[in-house]
């Protein structure tokens, strides 16, 4: 039984259920349990936020290191200085530095503003829980750094019992310190913070920790310091007029109050190789037309994100029936993707509607144990409909971006999510399929629609019935019809338009037809554990 429980009982009535106990006691004296309500109000999101998204990734996170983005700048290229110094660069040994400050302010700062020129965010990766204590290097970083700084303010903040930083005040000040000029000088839109997740600490002297009827000291996490740290960044990045683009890497601990004030989170990374590799059976070689490499960081590097997104697209058009089939092995790793992962999950970290904070997330990092290549082409499509599906990004491509482009989306303008779920969305989109996921994006005259194949039988001939109405577009005189982009689309005005002509020529037979008070429908052939879209184009009647 879960520790919390919600249930909704009725329209308009939630319970919370509290299960506080886990196992059978006697309690021998009274026990007071204190609660706490933390409401966190959800955040407009801006209306270009799943353009932003495409803005992500590793190249220009991890600058710094050999081949990173900092060489796809033209100034850099085939530089062996580090455009950003410290933060986020390798060491000859092999390990990260990510110290709360850059080595060179001005060549931090003209590489933040190099980037924006592309549409990418530099947001220097840090680590939440830790720094590498690294001395600075530019005479303007002042004050003390390194071990001598550590040795006055460690015992405030090294975090008893679980290892790292306590995000204690004497921690946070430290950080906002630094980060205050650090935004100041660069122009920074926000951090990367890595390892974001709250950790345990017993140290009563931080205030971390309480004690137990028997005397044991109880560790706490430091969420509300967590909450306060981010906010306090906010506040320092808008008096600076910048619009804040702050992001965390919490796979697992998606916890609003905490993040509340965080744009972007990101699930995933390790969570597809949980299986150990020495347990892990030898799978079969790549099956042909299989051939898409892991999208790691050094991938990343060597490429630029777009690179990547056309890849994870590629996966998928390219995995054959044969390296789609799942081996009869039931360890979990060797089914697909999208049976070991349930879409419920999905449904509560992704949509950043709920939270008002953005989500991506990295399903295909190679972390160690890797994927072979043949799982990630059987997995690709399964892959890119789960971020389609629940209005997510892939943090190292931008993927779902691409596919909304392809169909003719302004990424920079508000579009209407359609979640499967949602009685709204069936009322819009059916299909009589329980496998099958249907949900979508609107926006104006155009809806994507997507549909998923959550089962290891294919599906033919689907019908899908679009309901113009209930996606507002029953008036008298419209058409609406199938339509399709070219791939190496140029001017999306010019493509819209011949798309219209193209519904409007339609008639008996062809894509277009009366859209007044009826539906529309689709029919789609789905295999196992892909996906399949149509993009429809309502003409309204006074475009005719
Ligand atoms: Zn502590």
């Amino acid at each position: 039984m879960p520790a919390f429980q919600v249930i909704h009982r009725d329209e308009g009535l939630t319970e919370l259920v509290l299960n506080l106990i886990a196992d059978p006691r006697t309690l021998d004296q009274p026990r007071t349990i204190v609660f706490a309500l933390e409401a966190t109000p959800v955040k407009p999101l801006p209306p270009d936020f799943r353009r932003t998204l495409t803005g992500l990734g590793n190249t220009h996170t991890f600058t710094g290191g050999p081949g990173s983005y900092s060489h796809l700048v033209p100034a850099y290229k085939g530089s062996q200085r580090h455009p950003t110094g410290w933060d986020g660069a390798w060491t000859p040994d092999g390990n990260m530095v990510n110290s709360p400050f850059p080595a060179d302010w001005d060549l931090n700062r003209f590489f933040n503003l190099e980037l924006a020129k592309t549409g990418k965010l530099y947001l220097p990766y840090q680590t939440l829980n830790y720094t590498h204590l690294t001395r600075q290097l530019d005479p303007r970083t002042q004050g003390l750094e390194g071990p001598e700084l550590w040795h006055i303010i460690g015992p405030e903040i090294e975090c008893k019992g679980n290892g790292g930083w306590c995000m204690t005040p004497v921690h946070m000040q430290y950080r906002l310190y630094r980060y205050r000029d650090w935004i100041r000088h660069s122009s920074l839109r926000g951090f990367y913070f890595d390892n974001a997740y709250p950790i345990l600490c017993a140290d009563r002297g931080h205030g971390c920790g309480y004690a137990l009827d028997d005397g044991r000291i109880q560790p706490t996490f430091t969420l509300f310091n967590m909450r306060e740290f981010y906010k306090r960044l906010r506040t320092l990045i808008v008096a600076e007029g910048i619009e804040p683009c702050i992001m965390t890497h919490s796979t697992d601990t998606f916890m609003p109050a905490a993040y509340a004030f965080v744009d972007v989170m990101m699930d995933g990374e390790t969570y597809r190789y949980r299986v150990p590799k020495e347990t892990a059976p030898a799978l079969a070689p790549p099956a042909p037309g299989a051939t898409v490499a892991d999208a790691d960081v050094t991938a990343a590097a060597a490429t630029d994100t777009d690179g990547l997104a056309a890849e994870l697209i590629a996966a998928e058009a390219a995995a054959t029936p044969e390296a789609r089939e799942p081996a009869t092995d039931p360890a979990p790793w060797r089914r697909y993707w999208s049976e070991y992962w349930p879409p419920e999950h999905f449904q509560v970290f992704g949509p950043p509607q709920h939270w008002g904070i953005m989500a991506v997330t990295m399903a295909y990092q190679k972390h160690g144990e890797e994927a072979p290549a043949d799982q990630v082409a059987r997995n690709g499509s399964a892959f890119l409909a789960y971020l389609l599906l629940h209005d997510t990004e892939y943090y190292l491509g931008a993927s779902r971006g691409a596919r909304l482009s392809q169909a003719g989306f302004d990424l920079a303008e508000e579009m209407r999510f359609l979640p499967y779920w949602e009685p709204e969305t069936r009322r819009a989109l059916h299909a009589p399929a329980p496998d099958v996921l249907v949900g979508g994006y609107q926006q104006g005259d155009l809806l994507l629609i997507v549909a998923f194949n959550r089962s290891r039988l294919p599906v033919r001939q689907l019908p899908v019935t679009v309901e113009l109405g209930a996606l507002g577009w029953g008036e008298a005189g419209a058409r609406a019809g199938v339509v399709e982009f070219p791939k190496d689309m140029k001017d999306r005005g010019e493509a819209l338009a011949a798309a219209r002509r193209q519904v409007l020529a339609g008639g008996e037979g062809g894509t277009g037809g009366p859209a007044a008070g009826g539906g529309l429908a689709v029919t789609l052939d789905i295999e196992p554990h892909t996906f399949a879209t149509a993009t429809i184009l309502c003409v309204p009647a006074e475009r005719k």
